[in-house]
């Protein structure tokens, strides 16, 4: 095992690992930005290192430092956490050339996952379902294009290959919208992303976002962890997760799990993975892949009493996995709130200083988040300050400890989203379960009349 791991990373996915680091007995190196310097997690570090100015550019996303770091504090993994270098390839390449251990799977997997046309060709021929669409990247020809659209059918949603974090996407309802749509998402991937790229997928019209969480050690060793039910969402943004999805036939879970997992070994994957997908209408159709933790992974920890974090840096350090399908069993039901240091109702970003920060507990109850009284939000990055993960016998047990849970939060000096926490968790159409992608941006919708 690891004796030391280098946190590339902030906030709560930053004390997350360091609690799983401490957890196992490694030592941990947090790197931060001057704009982090402050933060409690990097002062109880073992080692801190600054490694520039607040923007991610110039800290988070500089990976000369990040592995000069990891040079002179003799530390032999890297742990990126998500966001910023997470799913970058050439990081993960640079990594292991630099004679470091990247503590998540291949170069070569983060890449064909991470441009979403490979990674749908790769699903395609793993037997994996997705959804009906382009095959492979739109072509110029905008002939060939209008033909593609006829075949697929309207409505169409225009993605950008290499898009992420709910950008780069555009619905088209008829065909004489299609042509300028996909010159736009063009010139916006192209912009965003680096890659101008794009495809064409049905747009499924009230689906629910429910997606596998996967293990796999590399050495013919792989799990599905449960589904996560991810369709409570803002702007493609995920606001709420549970685990189990409600309502969806196990034997129908089953099935789409064991295709991920044979989807594992058949490209060979190592590390923690999430499969997305799109339910409607009882079948499921693969979107993407993200090659790392997720934000949402506690609720799969808390119905599976698996440490995912963990997990992750066993396999990294070469152990196989230490159980077999059979050995995991889904338990009870867990929820997670995001806690979002924006106005609950213009969802503004609100940095600055928390002048107040009281945490919920009791049974049941879990608080990731780097936050505390005086800390100081600041403005460069992810407006996610926290999470609120319950857990329960049952969803109404666990629906009941949240909102015992948001009732005890006390956040003061800034705004946050838990006042939309509060509503939803006693509104009758999240309570009744399995609320479609769509739900949450009428409600607001509504709401705002
Ligand atoms: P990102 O990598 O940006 O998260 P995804 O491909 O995972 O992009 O899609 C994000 C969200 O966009 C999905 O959860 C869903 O809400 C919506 N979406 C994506 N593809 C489709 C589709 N074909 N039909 C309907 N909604 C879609």
């Amino acid at each position: 095992m690891f004796k030391k791991i280098l946190i590339a990373n902030r906030g709560e996915i930053a004390l997350r690992i360091q609690r799983a680091c401490r957890e196992m007995g490694i030592k941990s190196v947090v790197v931060y930005s001057e704009a982090d310097r402050e933060a409690k997690y990097v002062k109880l570090a073992d080692e801190a290192v600054c490694i520039g100015p607040a923007p991610s550019a110039q800290s988070y996303l500089h990976m000369p430092a990040i592995i000069s770091t990891a040079e002179v504090t003799d530390a032999e993994a890297i742990h990126p956490g998500y966001g910023f270098l997470s799913e970058n390839a050439d990081f993960a390449e640079r990594v292991e050339k630099s004679g470091f251990v990247f503590i998540g799977p291949t170069p070569e997997s983060i890449r064909i996952m991470g441009d979403k046309v490979s990674a749908k060709q790769a699903m395609i021929k793993s037997g994996v379902p997705c959804v009906p669409g382009s095959e492979g990247a739109l072509p110029e020809d905008p002939k060939e294009i209008i033909r593609i659209g006829r075949s697929v059918g309207y409505p169409v949603i225009i993605k950008a290959a290499g898009g992420g974090g709910g950008r780069g996407m555009r619905v088209v309802h008829t065909e004489a919208a299609l042509i300028h749509a996909v010159q736009t998402t063009r010139a916006e991937a192209g912009a965003a992303f680096g890659n101008p790229s794009v495809y064409m997928e049905k747009f499924l019209e009230n689906p629910r976002h429910v997606e596998i969480q996967v293990l796999a050690d590399g050495q013919r060793g792989a799990v599905w962890l449960g589904e996560r039910d991810c369709s409570m969402q803002r702007r493609h943004q995920k606001v709420i997760e549970e685990a189990p999805a409600p309502g969806i036939p196990r034997r129908v879970i089953e099935k789409i799990g064991d295709r991920c997992t044979a989807a594992c070994l058949k490209i060979g994957y190592r590390g923690a993975g999430t499969f997305e997908f799109l339910y409607e209408n009882g079948e499921f159709y693969f979107i993407e892949m993200n090659t790392r933790v997720q934000v949402e992974h506690p609720v799969t920890e808390l119905v599976t009493g698996i440490d995912i974090v963990q997990m992750q840096i066993r396999i990294a350090a070469g152990q196989k996995l230490p159980f077999n399908q059979r050995a995991i069993q889904l338990k009870g039901h867990a929820i997670e709130c995001r806690v979002n240091a924006e106005h609950p109702y213009t969802f503004v970003p609100s940095p600055g200083r928390i002048t107040m920060w009281h945490s919920p507990g009791g049974p049941g109850v879990r608080v990731d988040s780097h936050a505390y009284t005086n800390y100081t939000v600041p403005p460069n990055y992810d407006s996610m300050i926290g999470k609120i993960i319950v857990y329960g016998d049952t969803r109404e047990q666990a629906l009941a400890r949240m909102r015992t849970a948001l009732s005890e939060t006390v956040v003061e000096g800034i705004q946050t989203n838990i006042p939309l926490h509060r509503e939803l968790m006693v509104d009758s159409g999240f309570c009744a379960g399995g609320t479609s992608i769509h739900y949450l941006e009428k409600w607001l919708a509504q709401r705002k009349k």
